[in-house]
């Protein structure tokens, strides 16, 4: 359906793509994840026939997109561009009425249909400024669906939403992949594109570094970069600088973590509590940096904390055993270990033991 053989792209001296290859098969949904700046963005809109490349071939169902009727690729982005003077059921037949040149009752009805199937039957008369953004963002899907896309290109679309509108917007992603529509899927979000794709492809710096199964990318990701990046994408980082860190942030960001794991208040507690004590017996003046992370097994939570150089033990068994936060630790903790790394770095790692969370 799909076929893009090595297109290469620069802005000035930024390579935007570098030598590119990808094929996505009729009714596969292939998701493109990898850090900011990597290209994704770019490839999309070569895709959609938005941007021309420098060199390569790029055809979507053996055509140059460019020579594609419109809405033939469907593009849904970040900031849907829903019309704001005109209804749900208005935004959904201008174009099939207007471009295509399809009878209004007929559009209607099939307008009708997809906005069910999205969920937003109900706010047909509505106006894009009175709904949320996620319920924009299921307009905007239904609505680039009314042209019979042949693929359908999805940039960022859970971006900016809280956990329930992405997960309704994943619910309809899913219903798209049932009706064996082809997608291209542009997302931060590790965990929406393992649980929607057929295929993850790991883009960094302009290329295509790995591509597979999302068992392979999540569980077994082969390149350092795409392990970098899953491990990062799963994880809480907080830089601790001082002893005036910012106590609120840290505790809200433990909540976010949690939240995108759908874990309840208790296990948040859980966290915030350690991560307090932790942060009582440990010096702070030389700063230090916090990972929270689930297990791969997702039964236990980790926390690790990565010091600059070190040799003292702060969490040695005899000179802490009476000390409260200690015991509060111990007390919530399956396993408690100390050392060094190779770069001399101290790291302190812990368990959170099950049953409190
Ligand atoms: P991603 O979507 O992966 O975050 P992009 O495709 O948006 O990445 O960008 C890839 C690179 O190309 C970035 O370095 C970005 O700054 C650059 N870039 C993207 N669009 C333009 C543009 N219109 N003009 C100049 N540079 C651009
Ligand atoms: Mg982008």
């Amino acid at each position: 359906m799909l076929d893009i053989q090595h297109i290469s792209l620069s802005y000035d001296v930024i390579v935007a793509l570098d030598d590119v290859s990808l094929a996505v098969k009729r009714n596969e949904t292939v998701s493109i994840i990898g850090p900011t700046g990597s290209g994704k963005s770019t490839l999309l809109h070569c895709i959609s026939g938005l941007v021309s490349y420098e060199s390569g071939t790029l055809t979507v169902g053996g055509m140059n997109p460019a020579e594609l009727p419109r809405g033939d690729i469907g593009m849904v982005f970040q900031e849907n561009n829903l019309f704001p003077h005109m209804t749900v059921l208005q935004n959904m037949t201008v174009a099939p009425v207007h471009v295509h040149g399809r009878s209004r009752s007929e559009s209607e009805a099939e307008a009708l249909e997809l906005l069910s199937s999205v969920g937003m039957w109900e706010r047909k008369g509505a106006y894009p400024g009175e709904l949320s953004l996620g319920q924009r963002q299921r307009v905007a899907i239904a609505r680039s669906m009314m042209m019979h896309p042949q693929v359908l290109l999805l940039d960022e679309p859970t971006a900016s939403l809280d956990l329930v509108s992405a997960s309704e917007v994943a619910d309809v992603i899913r219903g798209l992949k049932k009706n064996d529509m082809t997608i291209v899927l542009v997302t931060h979000n590790v965990d929406l594109a393992v649980e929607v794709s057929d295929r993850i492809v790991f883009m960094c710096d302009g290329k295509v570094c790995e591509s597979g199964t999302p068992q392979q990318i999540s569980d077994n990701p082969q390149d350092q970069r795409t392990r970098d990046f899953m491990t990062s994408a799963r994880c809480l980082v907080y830089e601790v600088k001082s002893e005036q860190y910012d106590h609120p942030e840290l505790n809200a960001r433990i909540e976010h973590f949690c939240g995108r794991y759908r874990l309840g208040t208790r296990t948040v507690h859980s966290i915030q509590l350690v991560v307090e004590e932790l942060l009582n017996i440990l010096p702070l003046e030389e700063g230090l940096t916090l990972t929270v992370s689930k297990s791969r097994d997702d039964i236990h939570l980790l926390i690790d904390i990565s010091m600059p150089f070190s040799e003292t033990d702060y969490l040695d068994e005899e000179s802490v055993s009476d000390d409260l936060s200690y015991t509060i630790i111990r007390g919530m903790c399956d396993s408690i270990e100390e050392g060094t790394d190779e770069s001399g770095d101290k790291h302190i790692h812990v368990e959170i033991r099950g049953d409190v969370l």
